[in-house]
């Protein structure tokens, strides 16, 4: 059987399920029952360490963007990082992800004795790294250091409309060869979108869906658009939920194999987005390790979630919850359904 099997859905089908919210319980339905053929009912948890939000980029929509002096700044040293890990480590997490912004404090030297280290110590850990645009020879230092899988959401795959979610100095082009970079050394790949972000229209959804389908990544990460009121778009407004479920599941449909997480921004826009998340078909969750302190300046966008579900600390609690609705949290790496195959 070939795994990675992909159902094209034609363009308006997939504009009929993104736009009417009346087709939101009977996608969620469809979508559960093909991930319950591929993954059962299994939740795979990645611990999420958010690195530093000291970024050089200056995107529109992101509260850690350069511009906004209203945040406190912070980036974690090597033993706050390994020490995070050691915490997650102990409670049963095989996948730690480091996410954070584009800091040139993470150097290709740093970041490669980081990765050293951890696989050093955990064997049986999968390391994720969300670290932005890098140079081909610095992905590669690090996958060869041990990282095993990169999360780079593309944003927007139509030109004009990336333009405009970011300044000049940013282009699609460059993302998009870094995913390819990516794909080439031998990472799992995740890409993705925010939901509603600024301008978007259908049509960008529906090109974003098709960008995905040539791309083929291993795990997508979506999201409804959030207002950060520390950005130019402060004025704009929150993406739709119901919307962003309608994606979830669209996704699990077009590609059967992935891994989807229920993110951070889906259970901040909704008490129940998380479950409602796992129930139109996303098999992940991805609670957070990282220092309290820390934590509450990796303010992404405002009200950012990080009690409750997003608690590591809340692991036990988490469990049960999860298996109140039917899933099972599992404690291993979590790979695509046919990694090294
Ligand atoms: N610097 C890395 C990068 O660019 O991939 C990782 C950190 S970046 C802050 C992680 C993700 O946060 C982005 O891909 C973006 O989609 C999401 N994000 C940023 N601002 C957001 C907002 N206002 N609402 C929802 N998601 C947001």
């Amino acid at each position: 059987m070939n795994k990675r099997k992909i159902n094209h859905i034609d363009t308006e089908t997939l504009r009929k399920w993104i736009e009417d919210e009346s087709m939101t319980d009977s996608l969620m339905k469809k979508a559960d029952k093909i991930r319950k053929e591929n993954y059962g009912n299994k939740v795979y948890i990645r611990g999420l360490i958010e690195v530093s939000n000291i970024c050089k980029n200056d995107c529109y929509y992101c509260g850690i963007r350069k511009s906004n002096k209203n945040i406190s700044r912070y980036r974690l040293g090597k033993d706050e990082i390994l020490s995070a890990a050691r915490f997650g480590y102990k409670l049963g997490f095989r996948t730690f992800v480091m996410q954070g912004g584009e800091d040139s404090h993470f150097t290709k030297e740093f970041m490669v004795d980081v990765l050293k280290s951890l696989k050093e110590k955990y064997k049986d850990v999968a390391i994720t790294l969300s670290l932005g645009e890098r140079t081909y020879d610095d992905y590669k230092a690090f996958f060869d250091a041990g990282a095993d899988r990169y999360l780079l959401r593309e944003e927007s795959s139509n030109p004009s409309h990336y333009n405009k979610l970011h300044p000049d100095s940013m282009k699609l082009e460059t993302r998009q060869e870094c995913l390819r970079n990516l794909k080439k050394i031998g990472y799992q790949v995740g890409g993705g979108f925010m939901v509603d972000s600024p301008f978007q229209t259908t049509d960008d959804l529906i090109r974003d869906l098709r960008f995905l389908e040539k791309l083929e990544p291993d795990m997508i990460g979506i999201g409804p658009y959030l207002v950060s009121h520390d950005t130019p778009f402060k004025d704009y407004r929150d993406g739709s939920f119901t919307k962003t479920l309608r994606l979830v599941a669209i996704l699990r449909i077009i590609f059967p194999y992935a891994l989807i997480p229920a993110t951070t921004a889906l259970g901040t826009i909704n008490p129940d987005g998380r479950r409602l998340g796992l129930m139109a078909g996303a098999n992940v969750l991805m609670p957070n390790l990282t220092p309290q302190n820390e934590k509450r300046s990796y303010s992404l966008y405002d009200n950012k979630l990080n009690t409750g579900l997003e608690a590591a600390e809340a692991k036990k609690d988490l469990e049960k919850e999860i298996a109140s609705f039917g899933y099972k949290i599992v404690d291993d790496r979590g790979d695509v359904v046919d990694f090294g195959k």
